[in-house]
């Protein structure tokens, strides 16, 4: 971690420094508390390109014959590590990021098998700053298939817990196909996920699931965009890369972000511009200054405006009509967002609205007034209207996990991001049939985050926050800001309709 996180990290959380120091940490483990390890989220402030050059990662796997769906599988993974991703697959004692696959399960004898050898042989080497990955597949339609995976992810959150004290993390990739077959053209939809799981930049992502429609979107050009980067890093001098391009994800791409001034969102808008892209900032009009000064720093655009007021979604439409290329966006980040708690039965009908206002209508509105339906009209097939969103456009909105699980004193909150996560799902179907092309929607679902909005806690509260997740630790608004620029990218095509939890696998939600 560079100084100056780890400087912030510490002083946010002194708990945190307590347990670096070496005498101390027997002494915390002694009386049965918490030893978290500092985590390492690298040092870039976007990815790179190709994702994992420099890395070694190990692959696992069912070793049988060379027939066998499990080596076919290994056997793609590896031309894509070494050759597009430019990592070297060796499977290295000190080597901290495995890939295992799954694919080959068909029964539940098999996931004792998968537990008992490749996975307990990983949980022995104690892995320090590990990221495990493992890849399986799914088919909906049938019974057997959908209870392996479900008792898979389960398993695959219980390992997490077991390795969070570490700074491991355990996390797995669903492809989502009846009958499961694997061609580089299908893997163009797995291996950014992929990829983004054994990162440093998923530091506070652990016990998730990913899950990958093979086809969907349009990850194939993420591919063959892979492939020109890596044509052009092989000297191939026919394709130039300017050097702005190296290493960037979202060149040329315009995405709008609200309640950006400061906290998750001015992290967001930070990424994304680092990525390439150009940014669009909204917020209220009390954060101006600030919103103007970030928006100055990045090479954005500010838009003041309270997004509950009436008529805020006509005003943001017009905006976008002026500032965007054309009139579309690429990303639509709805970040902004209000706490007002309060146990219901004290609560005002104000505390309660304003939270709905902000958090769930405003969201639903805009997105309205850009075209997308919050409504099916009876199930109409037709297209919808025009959209302020180009094909392969990008929608992430920002959930919680408290909306996932409840929460004390947070019935409004909760409501609205629970909403929130449900209307992704349904849009996303609605997208993926009826929409300009390869448009996704997705949630991101943020635990314990260090913000002014978690600083305001009581101090007993932090505390808890803090150590109630596998990694004992809080996040970083760059965390979540890694994760929305993860799914912003042309590679996540195949994820849509999810919510992606980043919360150091809290205790809360399911
Ligand atoms: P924050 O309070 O620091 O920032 C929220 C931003 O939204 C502010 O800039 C604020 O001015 C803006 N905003 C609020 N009302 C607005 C309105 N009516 N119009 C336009 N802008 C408005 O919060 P944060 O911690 O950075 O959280 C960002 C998002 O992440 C929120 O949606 C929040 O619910 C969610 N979240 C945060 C955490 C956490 O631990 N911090 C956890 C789960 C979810």
């Amino acid at each position: 971690m560079p100084p100056r996180q780890q400087f912030q990290a510490f002083k946010d959380d002194f708990f945190l420094k307590l347990s670096q120091n070496n005498i101390l940490r027997p002494w915390l483990s002694k009386f049965g508390l918490p030893t978290p390890v500092l985590l390492d989220r690298g040092t870039r402030n976007h990815f790179a390109v190709p994702p994992l050059a420099g890395c070694s990662v190990a692959v696992i796997g069912k070793q049988s014959g060379d027939s066998s769906h499990a080596h076919q599988t290994i056997k793609i993974l590896t031309q894509l590590m070494s050759t597009k991703l430019g990592a070297s697959v060796e499977c290295q004692e000190n080597c901290n990021k495995v890939l295992v696959d799954a694919t080959w399960v068909r029964s539940p004898l098999d996931v004792s098998s998968l537990a008992l050898h490749s996975l307990r042989s990983l949980a022995a080497r104690k892995l320090k700053h590990g990221r495990i990955v493992i890849l399986s597949s799914y088919t909906p339609s049938d019974i057997l298939s959908a209870s392996l995976s479900s008792g898979l992810a389960s398993l695959v959150r219980s390992l997490a817990k077991e390795m969070g004290g570490t700074g491991t993390t355990v996390n797995m990739v669903v492809v989502r196909v009846a009958p499961f077959t694997l061609s580089s053209q299908t893997f163009a939809s797995i291996a950014w996920p992929l990829a983004f799981l054994l990162l440093h930049e998923s530091a506070f992502i652990s016990g998730q699931k990913i899950t990958v429609e093979l086809g969907a979107g349009s990850s194939g050009d993420f591919c063959a965009w892979l492939e020109s980067l890596t044509g052009a890093a092989n000297n191939d001098t026919s394709r130039t890369l300017s050097p702005a391009a190296e290493g960037k994800l979202l060149i040329g791409k315009t995405c709008l972000v609200t309640g950006c001034s400061r906290g998750i969102g001015a992290a967001i808008a930070t990424r994304l511009a680092a990525e390439g892209a150009r940014v669009l900032g909204v917020d209220v009009p009390g954060a101006c200054q600030r919103l103007t000064a970030l928006m100055e720093e990045v090479g954005g655009t500010a838009f003041s405006q309270d997004l509950a007021e009436e008529g805020a979604e006509r005003r943001l439409r017009d905006f976008v009509l002026a500032e965007a290329p054309a009139g579309k966006l690429d990303c639509l980040i709805h970040n902004a967002g209000v706490t007002r708690d309060r146990t219901l039965r004290r609560m005002t009908a104000e505390e309660f609205e304003q939270v709905v206002k902000v958090n769930l209508e405003a969201v639903l509105r805009i997105n309205e007034a850009f075209g997308l339906p919050s409504h099916t009209e009876g199930g109409t097939k037709s297209q919808l209207g025009p959209v302020l969103l180009n094909p392969l456009g990008r929608i992430v909105l920002l959930s919680s996990i408290n909306g996932i699980a409840g929460a004390f004193g947070q019935t409004n909150y909760s409501f609205t991001k629970a909403a929130l996560s449900g209307y992704a799902h349904a849009l996303a179907t609605v997208l993926s049939t009826r929409g300009p092309p390869g448009i996704t929607i997705n949630a991101i679902a943020p635990g314990f985050i260090e913000t002014d909005m978690t600083r305001r806690m009581p101090t007993l509260g932090k505390f808890l926050g803090r150590r109630a997740n596998a990694l004992s630790q809080g996040g970083y608004p760059e965390d979540i800001a890694a994760a929305t620029a993860f799914l912003c990218c042309e590679g996540s095509g195949g994820v849509s309709g999810q919510t992606l939890r980043v919360c150091g696998l809290n205790a809360v939600g399911k």
